[in-house]
């Protein structure tokens, strides 16, 4: 650190993203990230728009947002698209939270929330999950704090009902809640169609995930008009070009190619049955999972000694070395082949323990 960095971060801790190690090629099942390549349309239509780059990109989105209306059946004026969830989230942060409006959100849960707290110098609360890592609603009912709640969460994969997201809506009507949607293709239900209803609430989501597109960074978030307004008033504060013109096309072209991000959710939800099995025979117990990756712990051999060999053997899945969750690791579904891999990996490092 310099002795130029402003001493408001002083408590900054930045979020770890997951290992992209260059030594050797690994089988990356540690950040969630689909084992498909994108859209061939979305990359034809980001490849013609290479061609346009030494001008600015749509502020206003015009084409994507259009395209995004149709697909999810709201107003253009119910989406605003950012630089991945992330920076939605980000928005969701610096704009409907400060000193008479904390935050609240699980103990366990998406790693980058405390640290858009700190950030934004938000007071926040971390409510405990119980010891199965499922939610407890009744935690959330009337606290009058801005919530974030990832459905189905993260790193454990558990889904809560949309009649339980109601009544906490209902029951924080001064507040907004935030549902991260990220995984939401993989077996939760959304709450995109409650918007106009429910006054304070923000659902994010994004293309990484089922629509293939990390690396595009597009993410969105779906909101009553007044508060789209409100996190474009952030956006247009921060930066109005958030979404570059190749990331915008591909949006298009892999909303246009609703088939193809269809079948590789269904494919990612077999492999995931797949690995279930696979790992369960082997003596795992797993949360139950509707996202692209499964939450497991061994009863004898500890959460890091797996990570590590599995590491070893050129697999690589996301262990988190925070009390609670040492014993987990948190394993991408990959393809079948990956899975195989995986197991075949895992089924030796726990032969040669026992
Ligand atoms: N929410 C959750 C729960 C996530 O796990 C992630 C991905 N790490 C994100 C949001 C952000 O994803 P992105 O910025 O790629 O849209």
């Amino acid at each position: 650190m310099s002795s130029f960095f402003s001493s408001k971060y002083n408590n900054l801790t930045p979020y770890t993203p997951g290992e992209q190690p260059k030594d050797m090629q690994y089988i990356k099942l540690n950040t969630n990230e689909s084992p498909f390549s994108p859209s061939e349309k979305a990359v034809a239509y980001a490849n013609e728009e290479a061609k346009k780059l030494q001008l600015y990109s749509d502020p206003e989105c015009t084409l994507l947002n259009k395209k995004m209306a149709e697909y999810y059946g709201v107003e253009t004026d119910n989406i605003l698209m950012t630089n991945g969830s992330d920076e939605i989230l980000n928005f969701a942060f610096m704009a409907f939270c400060d000193d008479t409006h904390p935050a609240a959100f699980a103990d366990i849960t998406y790693g980058f929330y405390p640290v858009f707290a700190a950030l934004n110098h938000i007071p926040y609360e971390e409510i405990p999950l119980r010891d199965d890592f499922t939610l407890n609603v009744e935690d959330y009912i009337g606290i009058s704090k801005t919530i974030f709640i990832a459905n189905p969460n993260a790193p454990t994969g558990i889904a809560i009902s949309v009649e339980d997201i109601k009544r906490i809506l209902e029951s924080n009507p001064n507040n907004i809640v935030v549902i991260d949607e990220a995984y939401v293709d993989f077996g939760g239900e959304s709450c995109v169609p409650l918007i106009n209803e429910y006054k304070n609430l923000l659902v994010t989501q994004t293309f990484s995930k089922s629509r293939s597109m990390a690396g595009a960074r597009l993410g969105m978030g779906f909101a009553c008009k007044e508060l789209i307004t409100d996190l474009n008033t952030v956006k247009y504060s921060t930066n109005p070009y958030n979404i570059n013109r190749m990331t915008m096309a591909a949006g298009i072209g892999a909303l246009e190619d609703d088939e193809y991000m269809k079948e590789n959710c269904l494919a990612i939800i077999e492999n995931r049955a797949y690995t279930t099995f696979a790992l369960e025979d082997m003596g795992f117990s797993l949360t139950d999972s509707s996202t692209n990756f499964v939450f497991a712990k061994h009863p004898f051999v500890s959460g890091k000694e797996i990570y590590l060999k599995l590491k070893e053997m050129g697999i690589l899945v996301r262990h988190f070395d925070k009390e609670k969750l040492t014993e987990y690791n948190r394993i991408t579904i990959g393809t079948k082949e990956q899975m195989d891999a995986f197991i075949e990996a895992t089924k030796k490092i726990i032969d040669e323990a026992l």
